[in-house]
Formats: C-alpha cells, structure tokens, sequence
C-alpha cells in the first residue's frame, strides 16, 4: 500500500508528474531485474535533488541513487523509500576545450558531443552505457582509458545538502572506485577537459572501439557488462571460460557463450538466480584456480519476502 502522507510531502518537494509510487525497478536496470521502488523520483533541479536530500536526512526516509542501472543488480523485492534518478538532469555543454555534462546524461551522448567539437580523450568512452553520474562513481573505463584521465572537476550536493564543487583528485579515482559513495556525494555534473583533435581520426577510434565491443560481447541480451573485476595477474572472463561455465543456466541466467565475463538475462531471470549464477561462478573459480573474484557489478534492495 502507498505511503500517502509520504507521497503529499514528497510532492511538496518535487512535481508529482516526476514522482512514481510503486514504479518497478526492472525497467530501469540493464539486466532487467529488482521489485518496486516505493517511490521512484525524478527531479528536473538542482533545488528539488537538495530538498530531497534534506528531507530524507530529516525524516529518515532512506535515499537511493539510481544512474542507468547498467551497474546495479536490484533484489526482487525492490527499495524501500526514495529511489533518485536524475536522468532528467541531461543538459551537456561545450565551452572551449571543456564539455560540461549533467550527471543524468549518458556517458556515450558525451562522447558524441566530444566528437562533434574535434575534442579527444573521450574515446573510450563511446560504449559504456552508463550516466555521467554513474561513470564518476565508477571511474568507468574502456581500451585504455578511463574517467580519471579527463575529468577536471565536478559539482556535488554533499550529505549535508551542500552544493560543492570537488577537483579530479579530491575523488580518488582508481581502477573501477572513487570515493564518492564514502562522502555520500550526489554528482550533479561533470567537467571534462579534453585536447584539440581530428574529427576524423577521432571518429575512426570510435568506430574502431564500437566494432570491437560488438563483435565481443553479448548486447542482444540484458546483462551488466563485466560481472567481475579484473584480478591482480589474471582475465576473469578466462578463468570462467577454463573453469568450463559458458552456458552454465540458473534459471534464466546464463554464462554468456559469447563472453564468459558476461552473465546474460536470456529468460525473464529474476535477481535471485542471476545473484546465485554470480555466487557459482566465484565458488568455481576459486575451487579451480584458488583466485577469488570480486564483483564490479554492484547489488542492492530486498529480498522477496517468502
Ligand atoms: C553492456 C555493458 C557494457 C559495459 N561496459 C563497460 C566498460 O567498458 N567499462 C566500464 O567501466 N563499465 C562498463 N559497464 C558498466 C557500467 O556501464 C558502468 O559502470 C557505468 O559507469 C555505470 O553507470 P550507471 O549510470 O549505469 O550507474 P548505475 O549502475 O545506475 O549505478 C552505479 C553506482 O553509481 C552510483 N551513481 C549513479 N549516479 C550517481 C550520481 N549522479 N552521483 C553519485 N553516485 C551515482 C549509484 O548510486 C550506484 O551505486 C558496462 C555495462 C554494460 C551493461
């Protein structure tokens, strides 16, 4: 049953044609999996994000940022409270050699808009389907490249509600980690810092990058890209491929066949055999290889009740 008093004060907050009470979160992840959201949020300013970042400080109601969902697994009984995405927050702008971006923005709209100014240094970027939000959060990279390497700065509501702005090495960028979640920041945008480049050179490692991902990974099926980080020495997709798990099925997830390091949503998974499929593979891998495979993707929510 819907929280009515949360959804009035909620509504004093944000527009309630941007407020969805009940919306089911399978519909915002790229596996296409996790329950409902009591309330899914999405705020058109900046004002509104720091309200609800205040109010749900105050009342205790908890607070849930969402990007593209392409690195999130959410349980089946979905999140309780506030569900925030801000892809309503999607404006990106060129200004000399700098692209400034919304965090609701995709990562690869960004990369386009690098390419139509002849800026490079985003290249790498062109086929990670995440927000620009979600990229920081991740220090998303491809091919060589990664956040760290061209982000100047960005704009932030910290936990207190605060808009502040934090340079590149206040985040503490490393392989697939930032320190974002630690502070409890919410990235509002992003400054990218590129160099002057050919258009069509730029294009060319573009089109190149593209190429290589398709022919390689399973896009026809949902999933959430690389299911594991890399391990110091090692390919995760390799030790997977060796420990003979392609095809591997619980339920309706699968092994990719294609790229081991992928596990696919092939038949209506829910998120519970797609976490068990996660869980096998580690206790394979280390069983086999002695090697314990840590997760990129991230899980959150509830758990169905029985
Ligand atoms: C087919 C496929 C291919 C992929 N390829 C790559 C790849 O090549 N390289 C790579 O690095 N990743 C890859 N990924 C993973 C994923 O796209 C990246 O990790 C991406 O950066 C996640 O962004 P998102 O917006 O989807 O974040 P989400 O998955 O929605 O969220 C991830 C985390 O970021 C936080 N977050 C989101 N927005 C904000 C914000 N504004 N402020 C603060 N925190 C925020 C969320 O709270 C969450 O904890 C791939 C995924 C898929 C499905």
């Amino acid at each position: 049953m819907m929280n009515e008093k949360l959804y009035e004060q909620l509504a004093q907050i944000v527009d309630r044609k941007h407020i969805f009470p009940d919306e089911l979160l399978k519909n915002h992840t790229y596996t296409k999996l996790g329950g409902k959201a009591d309330f899914f949020i999405t705020p058109s300013r900046y004002e509104e994000v720091q309200k609800l970042v205040l109010f749900c400080k105050k009342s205790g109601v908890p607070l849930t940022l969402i990007g593209n969902g392409s690195n999130l697994i959410v349980r089946d009984g979905g999140i309780r409270g506030v569900v925030l995405s801000l892809k309503n927050l999607n404006a990106i702008n060129t200004e000399g050699n700098r692209i400034i971006a919304q965090s609701g923005a995709a990562i690869i709209d960004t990369s386009r808009k690098a390419l139509e100014a002849s800026l490079t240094g985003l290249e790498f970027a062109c086929g990670i389907p995440g927000t620009v939000g979600g990229a920081l959060f991740m220090n998303a990279g491809a091919y060589g490249g990664e956040i760290k390497d061209v982000l100047e700065e960005c704009l932030v509501i910290d936990k207190d509600g605060e808009l502040r702005t934090r340079k590149a090495e206040e985040l503490d960028l490393s392989y697939r980690h930032s320190n974002i979640e630690e502070k409890g920041d919410i990235v509002l945008e992003a400054t990218f810092l590129l160099k002057e480049g050919n258009y069509d050179e730029i294009k060319a490692v573009m089109d190149d990058l593209t190429f290589r991902r398709e022919s390689k990974q399973p896009l026809e099926y949902p999933s959430c890209g690389s299911v594991f980080k890399r391990p110091p020495g090692y390919y995760a997709g390799k030790l997977i491929q060796d420990s003979h798990l392609q095809g591997y099925r619980i339920g309706g997830a699968e092994v990719s066949k294609k790229h081991a390091g992928f596990i696919v949503n092939i038949n209506n998974a829910t998120a519970t055999e797609y976490i068990s499929l996660i869980e096998h593979v580690q206790k394979t891998v280390k069983e086999k290889f002695n090697v314990q495979l840590e997760r990129e993707v991230r899980i959150i929510g509830e758990d169905l009740e029985n």
